[in-house]
Order: structure tokens, then C-alpha cells, then sequence
């Protein structure tokens, strides 16, 4: 018989994991949608009220610590320093208000959606993944985690108990942008973040990550080597990114644009958003 089971406690859940083959649900807006009206083939493991999995933290040994079950809206509320402004706007761009409340980071990491916005920003910050069974802990660097499209690094028995953000992140300054056909609610045709350390006007230690033009988001590193010291006034449009740049991306067509129009619109928001890392602290539209 199929159960639904509401773990009180991290342990609970890992030894719930650990009994046999169960689905993980947070906060249910990919697995709901992803069911397609059919019911749930396999137990749920409701792991949205788990204290442990919740909040944002820093910690002297692992720099900033994001449990897994931590909702966008929480993110972009919680005061965190510039180099999570990125993190921070691709939060209020996740679906509508109601799905920010409810959508949490582990779950769009997990979903391992190309067109998942969580995941740029997380790969300019170093991210890593803690993941826990019953018997173990882990942790891999979240470029290695999602492997292909809709598929990651998770053993049977394994959850993701939180997202890490080493401290040498504390000296960045980010942005993100998303171009979709409207301004929310609304998947990403292609987006870009970046995060980097602007020292007399000049990128130090830039990061760049391109998603929604690859089966998996992805770091363009040739075109971090390249504009790495570059003063942001000489960023005179277009012109800085190169097709040569782009070789690491391989965008689709699709219903929401072609891999033409994708690429075409990468160098815009690589521009706008490395632009955007000398202006005045970025306000957020948190409507
Ligand atoms: C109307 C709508 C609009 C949306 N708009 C956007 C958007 O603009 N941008 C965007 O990126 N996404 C969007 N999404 C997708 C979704 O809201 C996000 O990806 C969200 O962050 C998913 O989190 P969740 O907690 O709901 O995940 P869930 O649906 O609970 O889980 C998703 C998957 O991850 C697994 N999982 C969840 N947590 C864990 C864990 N801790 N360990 C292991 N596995 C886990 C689940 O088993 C499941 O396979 C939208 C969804 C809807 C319905």
C-alpha cells in the first residue's frame, strides 16, 4: 500500500528513506505537475515541515548554509549580503508570489530543469550540494550534481539537505537576468548570471552562468578568462561576448524560442548583468 508520510525529524525522514524506494516531495510544484493527473507511483516522503531543512545560516566551518527546503520568498527576505543579490532576484522571478512561497531551492535543483533559475546563480557562487542518507553525508559541487536534464547525482535512500556557499563568496557583487516572453510567471527563454569582485572599476575573479541554452546550466569559463580585468566602463555592448564565447552552449528550439533567438539573446544579458555589478545595491521588486 502506498503511504503518505510526514516525517517530525530529519532522522525520521533519512530512516523512512532508507526502508525502501519513496518519492521526496517539498513543496510540490514540479512533482504535482510532473504526475500529469496520474496518482503517485511510490510512497511521498513530505519533507516541507523538517526544521532542519529550513532557513538560511552562516557557519564558521562551511560558509553560508541554505537548507534544502528553504522557499524563494524566504531567500529574497533574508537580508543576505550582495553576492546573493543574484540568487535573490532569480527568487522573485520563480513562477508567481504563491509558487515562491511554496517552491523551495533543493527542489528546483533537484527538478534539474535546463531552464531551472535557481541554478545560474548557485554555479557563480560555487555552490554545493549536501546530500544524507540514514548512514552518510556527503557533499558535491552542484556542477557535478545534475548530471543531464532532469537528472542528478542522488543514490536511492539519498536527500538533499541543503545547499553550501563557501564564504570566499562574501567578497562578490551579482546579478541575474531573465528574458522570458513576459516579465513573471514565466519560464526562461535564457538566463545569465554573474558574480565577481569589482576592485577600481576593473572584474576581478568573474563568474559567469548561462541557463535554458544547454541540457544542463553551465559556467561559461572562456568567457570569464577573457573579460577577467576588464574595466566595467570599456564594456561597450554586444561586442564584448564573441560567438567563440558561446561554443560551450547548445540551445534548443522550442515552444518559448528558437536555439537561434536563445543565443542571440545571451550576449544582452551578459552585458545588462555585468553592467548592473557597478550600479547602486540592487532593489528588489518584491511585489
Ligand atoms: C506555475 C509554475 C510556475 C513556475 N515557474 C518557475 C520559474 O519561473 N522558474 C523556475 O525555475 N521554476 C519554476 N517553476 C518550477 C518550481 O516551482 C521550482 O522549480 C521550485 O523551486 C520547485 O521546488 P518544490 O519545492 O516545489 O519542488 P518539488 O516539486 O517538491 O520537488 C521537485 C523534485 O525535486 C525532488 N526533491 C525536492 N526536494 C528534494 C530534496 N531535498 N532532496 C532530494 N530530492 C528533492 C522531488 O522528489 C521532485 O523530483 C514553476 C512551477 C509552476 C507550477
Amino acid at each position: 500500500m502506498l503511504e503518505y508520510f510526514v516525517p517530525e525529524n530529519l532522522g525520521e525522514a533519512l530512516n523512512a528513506l532508507s526502508a525502501g524506494p519513496m518519492d521526496i516531495l517539498a513543496g510540490g510544484t514540479d512533482y504535482y505537475p510532473g504526475l500529469a493527473g496520474q496518482p503517485a507511483g511510490r510512497s511521498i516522503l513530505d519533507i516541507s515541515r523538517l526544521p532542519e531543512l529550513n532557513g538560511v545560516r552562516r557557519t564558521a566551518e562551511h560558509g553560508w548554509r541554505i537548507g534544502a527546503c528553504t522557499r524563494w520568498r524566504d531567500i529574497a527576505r533574508a537580508g543576505l549580503p550582495p553576492a546573493f543579490d543574484g540568487l535573490a532576484e532569480a527568487a522573485l522571478t520563480v513562477g508567481s508570489v504563491q509558487i515562491q512561497n511554496t517552491g523551495t531551492i533543493a527542489g528546483n535543483v533537484c527538478n534539474a530543469s535546463p531552464a531551472a533559475d535557481g541554478v545560474p546563480p548557485l554555479l557563480t557562487l560555487d555552490a554545493e550540494v549536501e546530500i544524507r542518507s540514514a548512514g552518510s553525508e556527503r557533499v558535491l559541487p552542484l556542477s557535478e550534481f545534475i548530471t543531464g536534464p532532469r537528472e542528478v547525482a542522488l543514490a536511492e535512500g539519498e536527500m538533499v539537505t541543503a545547499l553550501i556557499v563557501p564564504s570566499q563568496a562574501n567578497s562578490l557583487k551579482s546579478a541575474f537576468e531573465k528574458l522570458g516572453a513576459r516579465r513573471y510567471l514565466v519560464i526562461s527563454i535564457a538566463m545569465v548570471a554573474v558574480a565577481a569582485r569589482v576592485e577600481d572599476g576593473r572584474l576581478r575573479d568573474l563568474r559567469i552562468a548561462v541557463g535554458a541554452c544547454s541540457p544542463v546550466a553551465r559556467r561559461l569559463t572562456g568567457l570569464e578568462r577573457a573579460l577577467a580585468g576588464t574595466a566595467v566602463a570599456d564594456l561597450s555592448g554586444l561586442e564584448v561576448v564573441t560567438g567563440r564565447h558561446l561554443d560551450a552552449l547548445t540551445p534548443l528550439d522550442d515552444i518559448r524560442g528558437t536555439g537561434k533567438y536563445r543565443l542571440s539573446a545571451v550576449p544582452e544579458l551578459v552585458t545588462r548583468s555585468v553592467k548592473r555589478l557597478i550600479e547602486e545595491p540592487v532593489v528588489l521588486a518584491d511585489g
